[in-house]
């Protein structure tokens, strides 16, 4: 490809709305363009990324016994009104209607259009297993687009679902998805792990998310540092030894505390640390429940456990009139003294005495509260965010260590509940009729090239991994006036085309500080610049992007020497 006739659009500006340094740099390096929140046009240089990457799962998931196909991105209600997510999927749905007023939505996932798929096709055990996935456009109306291709409402994905006759079967499936995703991101060049995940709203019985690490990460992951659990902290579980409850030994006593609302500031003007208070959180469930709940005070809630334990959708923090109404106080105060709601406390609280709890006062706090004196929970449970120190449940010597993760992927094992809902059962061998037992595994395609970005970079530029850089080779003629260095640069570049080494050839009218900074920043790999000086010589001078490494190379050596480069560094290391 020639730079002069191709359209790579850089841009020496960052746009105001590009938080995260991946989606900077996929707008400034020309690989994408925003056409509406959330919806991006990728460009022919981003879409080089997005194709490799596709490419990628592809010989993967075909090497698993995957099977390709294509399904539509418009659904038609009746399919999700049977799987009841019609009226559960919520504002990420994306439901219009068309000319007939038929309703229809955008698909966010494709479980019921593929169950319904197998139903109609598969009816004898022979025909099992099956797994069948697809590279396709999803639709998700996401409440916060951001960060570029990284949380988008249209993003690419790769999305397969398997079918087996028995349980056991199941699990064998999901085990190759296991192993085929560890392939992709490995080959991707991705520093990751895969952790357990809760199966959130898709259901389901168990599930892994592969999680590239990054600051940026949305989500936060802890892994044990003596053994190979990892978990996202959605899902980390937490274990106590017995927990004794210590003897209390102050009186309960009202204190006035003007002013202070948070945890940090009541700790601070008790002169207590916020491990000596316990925090009250008013909360409500999908079902309209009103609830306390009790954390240690340095201690965050997380809601997914709470909502598994509650058996509900979700929980949220109630609005202000509700806690008023519940504890009589503004937020800020409350505390399980006098509440007539349900109490749930987090297991760690039963370890506490003498702590301080909101006295659903304005301005007022008691200290010394203590547990079956003062008040009662109702429930002790896991119900709090792991974090780094805390005591692995696997192997109990280890401990957590904490890390921020984007997650590319996710594998579920779903069982039967869309077979069942949708009646898509196969007659076993002994011509039993049963439902099919599935697995679900999604990869975003976008958001994996936003994340390897994200650990490809540095202060010029992308650096991204040879499998999934737009090109291989940068070939930059300092000089296209200059007749020696144009046909050297161009003779190069004939014979790498030949090779089928993917090569841009920068042959622009412009000075070389130009074509030096775009080199950077947009990160091809291996970059020779043909210039008149070296070339007097008989050289070339050969660049690594990621190292820096300049090397003068002959003319008649570079393009064995490419060569090499480039194949090393698509060679995948296997797994240790
Ligand atoms: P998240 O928790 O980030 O919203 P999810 O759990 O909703 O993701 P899945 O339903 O498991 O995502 O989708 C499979 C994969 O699709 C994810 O692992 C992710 O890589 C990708 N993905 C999901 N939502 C988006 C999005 N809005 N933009 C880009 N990629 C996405
Ligand atoms: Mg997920």
């Amino acid at each position: 490809m020639r730079y002069s006739q191709y359209l790579l659009p850089t841009l020496k500006e960052t746009p105001a709305d590009a938080e995260i340094i991946s989606h900077q740099l996929m707008m400034r390096g020309g690989m994408i363009r925003k056409v509406a929140a959330g919806i991006y046009s990728y460009l022919p240089f981003g879409l080089r990324s997005l194709r490799k990457m596709e490419q990628i799962i592809r010989e993967e998931m075909d090497k698993a016994g995957a099977i390709e196909c294509l399904m539509p991105m418009a659904n038609p209600a009746e399919l999700w009104q049977e799987s009841g997510r019609w009226e559960k999927y919520g504002k990420e749905l994306l439901r219009f209607k068309d000319r007939k007023s038929a309703d229809f939505c955008m698909g966010p996932t494709h479980e019921e259009v593929i169950t319904d798929i197998v139903r109609n096709t598969v009816n004898s055990y022979r025909q099992l297993p099956l797994n069948l996935y697809q590279i396709q456009t999803k639709f998700r109306d996401e409440i916060r687009p951001r960060f570029g291709l990284m949380r988008g409402r249209e993003f690419i994905m790769k999305d397969a679902y398997s079918f087996d006759m028995e349980d056991a079967g199941a699990d064998s499936s999901y085990a190759k998805m296991f192993q085929a995703y560890r392939n992709i991101f490995n080959r991707c060049g991705l520093n990751f792990r895969s952790v357990e995940a809760d199966s959130g709203t898709i259901g389901g019985n168990f599930s892994h998310e592969f999680m590239v690490l990054a600051e940026s990460g949305e989500d936060g992951i802890v892994s044990c540092d003596s053994c190979d659990y990892a978990a996202n902290v959605e899902k980390a579980e937490l274990v106590y030894a017995e927990l004794e409850t210590p003897v209390a030994t102050q009186e309960l006593q009202q204190v006035d505390t003007p002013g202070q609302k948070s945890i940090a500031e009541v700790a601070t003007f008790l002169q207590l640390s916020p491990q000596q208070l316990v925090k009250t959180l008013i909360v409500q469930t999908a079902e309209d429940e009103v609830l306390a709940v009790l954390l240690r005070g340095d201690r965050e809630l997380n809601d997914i456990k709470l909502a598994n334990l509650l058996d509900t959708d979700w929980v949220v923090m109630a609005e202000d009139d509700v806690v008023k109404e519940v504890t009589g106080a503004p937020t800020g105060f409350a505390g399980p003294i006098g509440l007539q709601v349900k109490v749930v406390a987090d297991s760690e609280i039963k370890a506490m005495a003498d702590f301080v709890v909101g006295a659903n006062g304005v301005d007022s706090h008691y200290r010394g509260a203590n547990l079956e004196r003062d008040f009662s929970a109702s429930q002790f449970a896991d119900i709090r965010q792991a974090e780094a120190g805390d005591s692995c449940p696997r192997c109990e010597a280890g401990k957590f260590e904490s890390w921020r993760g984007i997650e590319v992927g996710h594998i579920f094992k779903l069982g039967t509940k869309y077979s069942e809902a949708l009646n898509a059962t196969v007659l076993d061998d002994q011509g039993k009729s049963k439902p099919l037992v599935m697995g679900c595994y999604g990869i975003g395609v976008g958001r994996t090239v936003a994340a390897a970005i994200e650990q490809n970079h540095d202060e010029n530029g992308m650096v991204l991994p040879m499998p999934l850089a737009p090109f291989q080779v940068l070939v930059t003629m300092l000089n296209p006036k200059d007749d020696e260095v144009r046909e050297a640069a161009e003779t190069l570049y004939q014979q790498l085309l030949d090779l089928n080494i993917e090569v841009l050839l920068d042959d622009r009218n412009e000075r070389p500080g130009i074509k030096f900074k775009d080199g950077d920043l947009i990160g091809i790999p291996l970059r020779v610049t043909v210039g008149a000086r070296s070339l007097k010589e008989g050289n070339v001078e050969l660049k690594v992007r990621k190292s820096g490494d300049v090397s003068l190379v002959a003319v008649t050596d570079v393009v064995t020497k490419l060569q090499q480069q480039v194949s090393e560094a698509l060679t995948v290391v296997p797994e240790s």
